[in-house]
């Protein structure tokens, strides 16, 4: 499970850890007349990358705020519209570091990963760059040192070390498989605060916190673009399916446009939020939707599809395979929609041909 930024960050003031003051989460209603200025203003949706795409904006006046605010709500980051914002005191930044602990799958420990150079260009370190530990239950206080030679910041080795201790209590006490602090900021003021903060929490864990209430991702959240001047959108249930899928559409000779698995609980808000993601790619002419119904009932899917087109009147073709549970029941549901239901995928896609 991904937490968005601001339930990460309520993690880290649980375990201690400085975020930005004046933290606000905004809604649509919320009334923002009292945020105080200047403010960082971030969309909070399951995607890094914000800062490139638009997602993060410094507000310093009072009157740009209603209109920004309003920009970012109905900004689509990687097919995502945020629910929330988050309002955030501007930080007076000196030097951006990163930070990562993970599982260390090989030897089942935490592990420390760290750059000097955090912020939005992370990915362009090689890996064989990155500072990386195995971290303990003891020996912060060193490790702290070695962190405060690797960033240059000497006089900072307590706090590091004292950070690295948080961070890992805050990894075991969650169930965290990864938690990523980028940009860890030092101020000009020589403060060190989580600028961002990316956690995923571990599913299996569940059991274990009940407390556990996070935002539901939405079922395109598996949802990955292949060719964004792809002709041909796909919609399948499982990971081995959608490809499968994409591979078929790709094999007959049509540019694929996305691979997406909307699991197997797909409800008719995912299946809507599906079509919302691929509407947004305009060179598809043909959506090919291809589910196994197992848990999931072929006649909840047929509603769903029925429903999102009338929401999304100018949808293209739709080459529909549905198989398994209450199938004919489907059938019914769509014929009367004029919607043609295919026996397998080579039907479909010989149909799409002509
Ligand atoms: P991401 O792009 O989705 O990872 O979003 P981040 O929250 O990491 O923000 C991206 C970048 O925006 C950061 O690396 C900073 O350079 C900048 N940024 C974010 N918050 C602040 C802030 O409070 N003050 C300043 N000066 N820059 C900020
Ligand atoms: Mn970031």
């Amino acid at each position: 499970m991904k937490l968005l930024e601001y339930e990460a960050k309520q993690l880290l003031v649980a375990s201690d850890i400085t975020i930005p003051s004046n933290s606000l989460v905004i809604d649509t209603a919320t009334d923002t007349t009292t945020i105080s200025l200047p403010t960082v203003i971030k969309s909070q949706v399951p995607v890094g990358g914000r800062g490139k795409s638009g997602g993060i904006k410094i507000i310093q006046k009072r009157e740009e705020l209603s209109d920004k605010i309003q920009e970012l709500f109905t900004l689509a980051i990687q097919g995502f519209i945020p629910r929330y914002l988050l309002s955030e005191a501007v930080l007076d930044i000196d030097r951006e570091l990163y930070i990562l602990l993970t599982i260390n799958r090989s030897d089942e420990s935490i592990e420390l990963i760290a750059h000097p150079q955090g912020g939005i260009e992370i990915e362009s370190h090689s890996s064989e760059e990155f500072f990386k530990r195995d971290l303990s239950p003891v020996g912060f206080d060193a490790l702290g040192d070695e962190l405060a030679d690797y960033y240059s910041l000497p006089d900072r080795a307590f706090l590091l070390g004292e950070l690295v201790e948080k961070l890992y209590h805050c990894v075991i006490k969650n169930d965290a498989t990864l938690l990523e602090i980028n940009p860890l900021v030092l101020t000009k003021q020589g403060e060190l605060i989580a600028g961002d903060c990316k956690m995923i929490l571990d599913d299996a864990a569940h059991f274990r916190h009940p407390d556990w209430q996070f935002e539901e991702m939405p079922a395109s959240a598996n949802f990955v673009t292949l060719d964004s001047h792809g002709t041909v959108a796909t919609i399948a249930n499982g990971a081995g399916l959608a490809m499968a899928t994409v591979d078929a559409v790709a094999k007959a000779g049509h540019i694929p446009a996305n691979f997406l698995d909307i699991g197997g609980g797909a409800t008719t808000a995912t299946i809507i939020d599906s079509f919302t993601r691929i509407s947004e790619f305009t060179q598809v002419t043909a959506i090919v939707i291809n589910i196994f119904g197992g848990i999931v009932q072929c006649d909840t899917v047929a509603q769903a599809i029925i429903e999102a087109r009338k929401k999304f009147p100018q949808l293209p073709r739709l080459y529909i395979r549905l198989s398994g549970n209450r199938k004919d029941e489907a059938a019914t549901l769509l014929a009367i929609e004029n919607l043609p239901l295919y026996d397998n995928l080579e039907a479909c896609l010989k149909e799409l041909a002509t």
